[in-house]
């Protein structure tokens, strides 16, 4: 039983001091004033707090936790073709470590659920898929790793190099396998499995259908990187006479099983065409600014009816970034491109928990304070000395940088309590990024890549 508590539900009316009443995995009840009695019941007072749902980060890429700060100043094409050279020499130990880092950290700043993009696949390396899971299962947040792919090298005009591509047919039976061997379609699932080519630039129209194809058979989610750039436009109309949306509806990649990462070069109509689809997107403000890629029309998309989630995007172009503070970002950035009331406090919170929730196809387990939903919920104390100087809650946690976390509950299971992992030491989780990285740099080197030498100058 929380009690004492703030609760911003997402869904349903805000509650100025009242209680969550949470049974096993579930939340049971939820309502305004005192906790009713319920004997034997833990309790954790949750005075001076704000409870909302638990954040759901819909766009990553773990794995490059162990390559930040490189190439600070490209371009998104750019700064891919200086670092897949330096992902091309990641084993498992460097995804472990990296995932490790990046899902604490994620933690740490509210996220209960996240998905992962994994799209590098070096041959002989272990298994890349599973050290992911392993460290998701060992933080105790809720994953959705997506298994990526790239089948297009620069031999078929592509932009990654033909060494980190991987052939269609090893894709394929290498996605299914992991649909089969990790995908929990439960309602209480802790793993969902996503089927992800990684970008029109780097997969084929092939792999898109029959990734597609695949996932549809599975009865799993799709998800792939789309209208990131205006580079990405150019090549587009180059390679296939489409644009990126267009595109996508042709390859029969439209649809409420879909979301996409970014959509930030969209026209009216491809708007039209997210939302009539019920096709979602994963809004990565801070990867948006910090590749100089634009800013995108979130508050026209919403305005739409089409479905928005936030994402941190992976920590090589977007660093330090935590899930909580891209509400913030997301509100900034469309107030400052559409004026004050592009965007409200609330509507930021919505995208961050059931946005992200719909994205995965959770909103009816995740994503709002509600009876019967599951109890992934985040505390956040919002009576500090000086955080407490704003009179709204939800201001507080949105406008201001993100508050410290008193709990963080995933199905009920307390994972973060007094802004400290609970399910592993902390120490040992930021150390094995550091470590990820460091080993990550020396395999670069002993296979002749000097990658900060390299991409420090972009
Ligand atoms: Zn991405």
């Amino acid at each position: 039983m929380i009690e004492n508590v703030a609760i911003a539900p997402v869904a349903g009316p805000e509650v100025g001091s009242g209680y969550i009443r949470i049974d096993g995995d579930r939340i049971t009840e939820l309502g305004a004033g005192p906790a009713p009695d319920v004997p034997g019941a833990g309790r954790i007072d949750g005075t001076g707090c704000l409870a909302t749902p638990g954040l759901v980060n819909t766009h990553h890429h773990l794995y490059q936790w162990a390559s930040q700060g490189l190439a600070q100043d490209a371009t998104l094409f750019e700064w891919l073709v200086a670092l897949y050279q330096v992902w091309a020499a990641m084993d498992a130990e460097v995804v472990k470590g990296a995932a490790s880092a990046g899902l604490g950290w994620l933690a740490l700043s509210g996220c209960t659920t996240s998905s992962d993009h994994h799209y590098i696949f070096p041959k002989g390396r272990g298994d890349l898929f599973a050290a992911g899971i392993e460290a998701a299962r060992e933080i105790g947040i809720r994953f959705h790793p997506a298994r990526g792919s790239m089948d297009r090298g620069e031999s078929q005009g592509g932009l990654p190099p033909d060494s980190v591509v991987e052939e269609l047919d090893d894709i394929l039976a290498a996605t299914a396998e992991a649909v089969d061997a990790y995908h929990d379609p439960s309602f209480s699932s802790m793993l969902r499995v996503v089927v992800a080519p990684c970008s029109p630039f780097s997969a084929s129209a092939e792999l898109m259908t029959e990734s597609a194809a695949l996932a549809r058979a599975k009865g799993v989610r799709l998800h792939t990187h789309l209208a990131e750039t205006l580079d990405e436009d150019e090549h587009c109309l180059a390679q296939f006479g489409l644009r990126p949306v267009d595109y996508m509806e042709k390859l029969g990649w439209l649809g409420p099983d879909v979301w996409f990462a970014h959509t930030v070069h969209l026209s009216d109509a491809d708007i039209g065409k997210l939302a009539a689809t019920g096709t979602g997107s994963a809004h990565c403000p801070s990867s948006n600014g910090r590749l100089g890629a634009g800013i995108a029309r979130v508050s026209e998309m919403l305005r739409h009816g089409a479905n928005v989630g936030l994402g941190v995007d992976g920590s090589a172009s977007s660093e330090l970034t935590p899930l909580a503070g891209e509400m913030r970002q997301t509100l900034l950035f469309q107030r400052a491109r559409y004026g004050p009331d592009a965007l409200t406090a609330r509507q930021a919170l919505e995208l961050a928990t059931l946005g992200g929730a719909r994205n995965l196809g959770r909103e009816n387990e995740i994503g709002t304070l509600e009876p019967g939903k599951l109890a992934d919920v985040a505390l956040w104390r919002v009576d500090g000395p000086f955080t407490a100087a704003v009179a709204d809650p939800v201001c507080a946690l949105v406008f201001g940088p993100p508050p410290p976390l008193a709990r963080v509950l995933v199905g009920g299971r307390i994972v973060v309590e007094d802004g400290e992992l609970k399910t592993v030491s902390q120490d040992a989780a930021g150390r094995a990024g550091v470590e990820a990285g460091r080993r990550l740099l020396r395999l670069a080197e002993e296979r002749g890549v000097h990658a900060v030498k390299e991409v420090h100058h972009g």
